[in-house]
């Protein structure tokens, strides 16, 4: 059922809740903010497009939650603290409980953070549904988690178990076969990935270098490897597979499949980071800590290059690439 609503109530009933003491937040031209003293502000933005980012008929709590999610990584990735959030978006008709279910998965997880939604921007589309975000976050000075700060010898580790969201996009894309049970099991990492927010300040201390997962493996490494100057080895054994995927990780026929999904699959949201070799038993601590699994898969060489051995010690010759929204065919 499509009410009849304007742009400024629906605004006003979904989109803005109250901020905390000291900032102003939606209604006015702009939004403000303070950063505490000699802290720099970290900001970035992501946009996601119904049919290439999402699927049309996806839940629309587990949206809201992803659009912010996806940004909040980014921050994670620089070790920075969140602040507020802007949301744009673009709607081809006003359907009001996609709207507040959108709202509500938006507000859930800005809440757990502490980012504010501050203001944004509302428009009708002419063909699906946009959707932008931009985070504001701060850290102090030259403390930020640079992808130009890897050093040779330092230990390569990735956050969570991977695998998941890749196989579980695929399901639903119609690309391979839908097992109901695993893709019950699976798709949480696609539709809900956790942002490693307290994970990436707390690497403030031990990390050199580190990014968020969010086009594979492999070409997100690489990002860091281009930026520092290095090379890396890679241990696909050393890399942790989702649960649910061990039972298929003994089927010889899915072996390219999961190959692909591990080394390539984007998505993620997990952090990759670099950290020199005496940080490591701090990271395993870390990883108690925090709840969160933290693996050492690799480590960071002189040499140039990305070598990935396989689970015979052997370097794989063609190593899977991951997303390119711009790559021909
Ligand atoms: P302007 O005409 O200055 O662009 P708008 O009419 O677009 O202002 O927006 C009115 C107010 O509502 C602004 O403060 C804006 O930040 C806020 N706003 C608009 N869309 C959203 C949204 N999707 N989420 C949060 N705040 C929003
Ligand atoms: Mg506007």
């Amino acid at each position: 059922m499509k009410a009849a609503i304007s742009e400024f109530d629906l605004i006003a009933r979904y989109f803005k809740r109250a901020v905390p003491a000291g900032m102003l937040g939606g209604g006015d031209d702009c939004a403000l903010f303070s950063v505490p003293t000699g802290q720099q502000v970290a900001t970035s933005t992501d946009l996601l497009l119904e049919g290439r980012h999402f699927f049309s008929d996806v839940d629309p709590r587990t949206l809201g939650h992803k659009a912010l999610a996806v940004n909040l990584s980014d921050l994670a990735a620089m070790g920075a603290l969140p602040v507020g959030c802007l949301l744009g978006l673009g709607l081809p008709d006003i359907d009001e409980s996609w709207i507040a279910s959108f709202a509500d998965g938006f507000y859930d997880l800005a809440g757990r953070h502490g980012c504010a939604l501050i203001g944004g921007d509302t428009t009708r589309s002419l063909h699906g549904i946009t959707i932008s975000v931009t985070v504001f976050g701060t850290v102090a000075p030259r403390r930020a988690l640079r992808r130009s700060a890897a050093r040779p010898g330092d230990d390569i580790w990735v956050s969570g178990v991977l695998g998941a969201a890749d196989i579980a996009c695929r399901m639903l894309a119609g690309t391979i076969g839908t097992d109901v049970d695993l893709l019950r099991q699976l798709r949480g990492a696609l539709e809900t990935p956790t942002p490693r927010v307290e994970l990436g300040q707390a690497l403030i201390e031990y990390a050199h270098a580190a990014i968020d997962v969010s086009d594979g493996l492999l070409q997100d490494l690489s990002h860091i490897l281009r930026a520092s100057g290095c090379g890396a080895r890679l241990h696909e054994s050393a890399i942790p597979l989702h649960p649910a995927l061990k039972n298929l990780a003994a089927e010889p026929q899915a072996q390219a499949m999961l190959r692909q999904a591990v080394l390539a699959g984007g998505d993620l949201y997990e952090l990759c980071f670099t950290a020199p070799v005496e940080a490591h038993a701090m990271i395993l601590r870390l990883s108690t800590a925090l709840n969160i699994p933290l693996s050492p898969i690799g480590s960071i060489t002189q040499a140039p290059g990305l070598v990935v051995y396989d689970r015979a010690g052997q370097a794989i010759s063609d190593p899977p690439s991951g997303f390119d929204h711009f790559r021909i065919g």
